[in-house]
């Protein structure tokens, strides 16, 4: 047949030949993989392409030339037509298949196929066009009990009746309503949110393929199918697949239908066994498309008559694990570079594989079940909406979110949360989604619990209530909701995803660190490779029951002499914390930063808590209360913090300062030499650091002399206030590294509260007043121009200031993105973000 649709006669549909114009971004992927096995030889049906504005075009009303779309194929062929979006994982309009069938066609096919064979695919395509196209209610169809001629009749009286008009027969006609339905459902409200809560820009095109159909249905082996090479969720070599005899599309994919597996199933033969040539040539062509496309590739087939049509190939979808140990098999084959294979897994995909499960040994007190949609465990606090999330996480307690479903409006509630329920959903609803991309452990569906979230109330499916601020567990593995915090294990890492880091870290040009406040954290930090603490908040070490009465002894004491005394009792134990934090870290950096609490945050706000605090002290209540209420302030947070607390208590850093350097020389002694670096919060003025600075100089020289030993240390700044960032320089020539705090950066810049800006974030992010949330992800126009400063006057006041931002954007890929391109040495986040922040640290560099 002549390539009557070429491009240079009639750009807007184009057969797809080996050498036709076809690219993703003008046809979509899947007209571009056509194209691909096309050009290896393989059995593809003859296939035109349209592009993405011819389709844009034909949903306002401009339908291209049908007939030559017709003659592109021989007369009487049956066609389908498939949507060819750009990613095919924002999906598209289902399928039509059998465009072409009418009275007519029945007559001939019944000839040469059968008539049993001729009425299926004639009914298929009748109630396929009354529903998709005529939008008939899909119940119309559903009393139909006949099969063969009589289904079909009553599937055409159906029509007929519902739409008020006789089955079209024209193929022409077929054709382009067929077109345009497809065209107009990508443009529909629904169909645009899914697919933007998926990644897909809002101008997102959609191209369709038109394909001469393989039939399926008829004489000799007859069917459809799926086959891949390798299992989906684990990634390793395996075949798997699913087939049908006598079936079209993906009938054998659907739940219910009674299909042949490709391997041995002892529900029936398999496909090995029914046509084992055709088996045989689809492992063949499998592997090849591996090795040619250089990916592993789910084929979907059609067998007519015991001979094998590809109909089409896409990439085996695949669990994060899978496509890590996917890309790493290509890599080890030679079939991809290292490098490719570290571009091919999503940075936040990694999550997946790194959270903690439930200690199989565990006890697990069950409070109901769900969907698993979202794999991992995660335990925290109850929470109702995403604003409480926001409020949660930013007072540093995990929490988890519980919605009857979620909304694109609770995105930022999910980044805030460690774990996600909801009533309603399936495993593909937005919470698993969003839940799964977000490495989010999320549990759907789970009906037979309560969820009353007026009142603020979760009930059990045993009845037990679960109040705002109880404790939870969600199993993303399992599907279980658990009560309390079970014990909990650590991912396991297998020689794949290691193997894959070593290739990622090749390539990588920015230092990863993490904060790491706890012996747990700097544990879990050492095993994901980061190159040390970025920041280990020294105020989350007091939060323990045990240990916040002589934290609030030394708050309350009165006298220079009392607080000596309740400062006596700290040091020992920041001393042991900082021993064992040198010695996870072996030698590694370790970057302590002195007490930043607004104070109130360690004082009782409750009658209880003020009760006990009288007895620790040995006062009388009302006391305490009156002192509680006295150091109360309007703005914590701009308040009593930080170095101001240095400044104006400075036994406590003295304090803090001896902790640091007696456990420097005790580490020391029997492991790596450490260098303990310094860091000093909330710095506003030189003047502060000059201050600080000179008394832990003291302290240093005073151990010295005690311990008759050396150490060197170095001193630092967090750059977290605007004004830091402006007199960098001049506050660098007393410090030997920058730390951007771009928590505190982000609050103070936009005059936006850390912990209240929940409640309005979505409506400012919903009407496009910041494009995502600032606290999420750096704002690199408004705090970015900050940074940009400070970084250049940093260096200028000190060539050889180390600089790095510690705030929670270290983890986020756009923001890390950010911070190498304004020269940033290197970023600290969470433990469980630093192999995210290796990967995106990676793929910038490549
Ligand atoms: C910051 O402000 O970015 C920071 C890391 O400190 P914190 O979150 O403890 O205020
Ligand atoms: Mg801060």
């Amino acid at each position: 047949m002549p390539d009557t649709l070429r491009q240079d006669q009639d750009p807007e549909v184009t057969l797809i030949t080996p050498s036709a114009p076809i690219s993703t971004p003008t046809h979509g992927g899947r007209a571009k993989c056509l194209q691909r096995l096309v050009r290896l030889d393989m059995p593809v049906p003859r296939t035109v392409a349209l592009r993405f504005d011819t389709v844009h075009r034909i949903a306002r009303g401009a339908m291209p030339d049908i007939d030559r779309i017709l003659a592109e194929f021989p007369r009487g062929a049956l066609l389908c037509v498939r949507p060819s979006s750009e990613d095919p994982d924002w999906g598209g309009p289902g399928s039509v298949l059998n465009i072409g069938m009418n009275d007519a066609a029945y007559v001939e096919l019944s000839d040469s196929i059968g008539a049993d064979a001729a009425s299926s695919l004639y009914q298929r395509f009748v109630m396929a066009y009354a529903i998709h196209v005529a939008r008939l209610d899909p119940d119309v169809f559903e009393e139909i009990d006949g099969t063969g001629q009589d289904g079909l009749s009553e599937a055409l009286r159906c029509y007929e009746e519902e739409a008020e008009e006789p089955f079209p027969q024209d193929p022409a006609r077929q054709l382009a309503e067929v077109l345009r339905s497809m065209a107009r459902a990508w443009d529909g409200t629904t169909a645009r949110l899914l697919r933007q809560a998926k990644g897909a820009p809002v101008d997102a095109g959609l191209g369709l393929i038109v394909q001469q159909m393989a039939l399926g249905l008829g004489i000799g082996e007859c069917g459809s199918g799926v086959l891949q090479l390798v299992n989906s969720e684990t990634g390793l070599p395996q075949i798997t697949g699913r087939y049908l005899s006598q079936s079209q599309g993906r009938e054998a994919l659907q739940r219910g239908q009674k299909s042949l597996f490709l391997e041995c199933d002892p529900r029936g033969p398999s496909l090995e066994e029914i046509a084992p040539e055709a088996f045989e040539q689809l492992k063949q062509y499998a592997a090849f498309m591996r090795e040619k496309l250089r990916a592993e590739m789910q084929i979907e087939f059609t067998l007519e008559n015991g001979s094998v049509h590809i109909l089409d190939g896409v990439r085996v979808k695949r669990s994060a694990r899978a496509a890590l140990r996917i890309a790493v098999r290509l890599a080890e084959e030679g079939i991809i570079s290292r490098q490719e294979a570290v571009m091919r897994v999503e940075p936040r995909g990694l999550s997946e594989l790194l959270h903690r499960q439930i200690d199989p040994e565990a006890e697990r007190d069950v409070l109901g079940r769900g969907v698993a949609a979202s794999p991992g465990a995660a335990t925290g606090r109850i929470v109702f909406s995403s604003s409480e999330a926001q409020a949660s996480a930013a007072r540093g307690e995990p929490c988890v979110l519980v919605r009857r479903e979620t909304s694109p409006e609770d995105v930022r509630g999910m980044h805030a949360a460690v774990a996600v329920l909801t009533e309603r959903g399936g495993i593909t609803s937005h919470a698993a989604v969003i839940g799964r991309g977000l490495g989010l452990p999320c549990v759907v569906g789970a009906v037979r619990m309560g969820f009353r979230l007026h009142d603020k109330l979760l009930l059990a499916e045993d009845g037990r209530r679960f109040r705002e601020g109880d404790i939870i567990t969600v199993d993303g593995s399992s599907g279980q909701i658990l009560a309390g915090a079970p014990k909990t294990i650590e991912a396991a890492l297998d020689d794949a995803f290691q193997t894959f880091m070593s290739w990622a870290d090749a390539e990588r040009d920015i230092g990863i660190r993490a904060n790491a406040d706890t012996p747990a954290d700097a544990t879990t930090a050492r095993n994901f490779a980061a190159q040390g603490i970025g920041l280990c908040r020294t105020e989350h070490m007091f939060f323990e029951a045990e240990r916040i009465t002589p934290m609030r002894e030394m708050i309350f004491a009165d006298s220079p002499d009392d607080r000596k005394a309740a400062l006596a009792r700290l040091l020992p134990m920041q001393r042991a914390d900082f021993i064992e934090l040198f010695r996870i870290m072996e030698g590694m950096p370790v970057c302590i930063r002195l007490f930043d609490p607004p104070l109130h945050e360690f004082l009782p706000s409750d009658r209880a808590g003020m009760r006990d605090l009288a007895e620790a002290l040995d006062l009388p209540v009302s006391d305490v209360t009156r002192r509680v209420e006295s150091m109360g302030e309007y703005n914590p947070m701009l308040g009593m913090r930080g170095v101001r607390l240095g400044i104006a208590v400075p036994e406590i850093y003295d304090m803090q300062a001896r902790a640091i350097f007696e456990a420097t020389l005790e580490a020391s002694r029997d492991g790596a030499p450490v260098v303990p670096e310094i860091m000093l919060p909330l710095v506003s003025a030189c003047r502060e650091v000059e201050l600080v600075r000179s008394r832990i100089d003291a302290v240093a020289a005073a151990v010295r002399h005690e311990r008759g030993r050396d150490f060197d240390y170095s001193l630092g700044v967090m750059v977290e206030t605007p004004r830091a960032c402006l007199r960098a320089d001049e506050i660098a020539q007393h410090a030997h590294f920058l730390s951007f705090g771009t928590n505190d950066l982000t609050q103070m810049t936009y005059g936006l509260s850390r912990d209240d800006a929940g409640r309005f974030m979505s409506d400012y992010v919903q009407q496009g007043v910041f494009p995502e949330d600032p606290f999420h992800r750096l704002d690199a126009e408004g705090v970015g121009e900050l940074i940009r400063i400070g970084v250049r006057r940093g260096r200028q006041g000190n060539g050889g200031v180390m600089l790095s931002v510690c705030g929670e954007h270290g983890g986020n890929p756009e923001s890390i993105a950010f911070c190498r391109s304004v020269g940033i040495d290197y970023v600290s986040c969470s433990p469980f973000r630093v192999p995210v922040a290796r990967l995106a640290a990676a793929q910038l560099a490549i």
